[in-house]
């Protein structure tokens, strides 16, 4: 295994220098050590190092990791996967932040079994930016009214916007979604966050705006999904 806690340190700091010469203007661009399918020896380690920020795809995955590491108090759980209904009361249940809204029905159920002590569930709509048949996400010309949708829920707050772009389509599709933030905003000014940008792509995400990146294989290496 390699060392988690170089890879982490290596990752803020070429953040940092993007964010410099940016001059994203002190903007916090949050770093999200996306941790599936790694132990959770691999998070304590991470989290040893100072990380609190983890992403997690598979809701069984979250909530084992989640209460495993129920010691950690201050570790925030963000949910970025595929979420079918009869798992939300998982991710409800585990996670601060669900990046992968798509449907009303999921968000709904999710503002249903979130537990007041928790608070607000923080969502992000997910736009399959790339227009993918078969990718998750909606796309732009639905976002108007599932964000009005959304936001009307109790028990959730909509934070923003997510995407995963097609391989080749980064640029354009970065740039889209940072056209699509800025309407959205418009509406619902507390809508700001920007989760865009992957170990492979993540400075061009941040020349877009991206609040939000989400680094698995940096932080963590190579996933091996046969170990699974
Ligand atoms: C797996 C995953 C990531 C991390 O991908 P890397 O290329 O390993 O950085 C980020 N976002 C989502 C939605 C993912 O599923």
């Amino acid at each position: 295994m390699n060392n988690i806690a170089e890879q982490l340190s290596l990752a803020y700091y070429n953040l940092n220098e993007k964010c410099n010469v940016l001059a994203t203007d002190n903007k916090v661009v949050a770093l999200i050590a996306v941790s599936k399918t790694k132990p959770v020896a691999a998070v304590l380690e991470a989290y040893r190092a100072g990380q609190r920020l983890f992403g997690e795809n598979y809701p069984q995955e979250l909530a084992e990791k989640a209460q495993q590491l129920s010691d950690c108090q201050d570790i925030c759980w963000h949910f970025i996967g595929p979420l079918q209904s009869n798992k939300t009361r998982l991710v409800a249940e585990h996670s601060s932040w669900v990046h992968s809204i798509d449907r009303l029905k999921i968000a709904q159920r999710l503002a249903e079994q979130r537990p007041a002590h928790l608070g607000k569930l923080k969502v992000l709509l997910q736009i399959n930016i790339s227009n993918e048949p078969t990718k998750a996400g909606i796309l732009p010309q639905q976002l108007p009214e599932l964000a009005a949708a959304v936001a009307q829920l109790p028990q959730l707050e909509l934070k923003g916007l997510m995407a995963i772009p097609a391989p080749g389509d980064s640029e354009r599709a970065f740039a889209a979604m940072q056209q699509l933030s800025l309407q959205l905003q418009q509406h619902y000014p507390q809508a700001t966050e920007l989760s865009m940008g992957m170990s492979d792509d993540w400075p061009l995400a941040l020349t877009y705006g991206a609040t939000m990146i989400r680094l698995g294989t940096a932080i963590f290496g190579a996933r091996d999904y046969k170990q699974e």
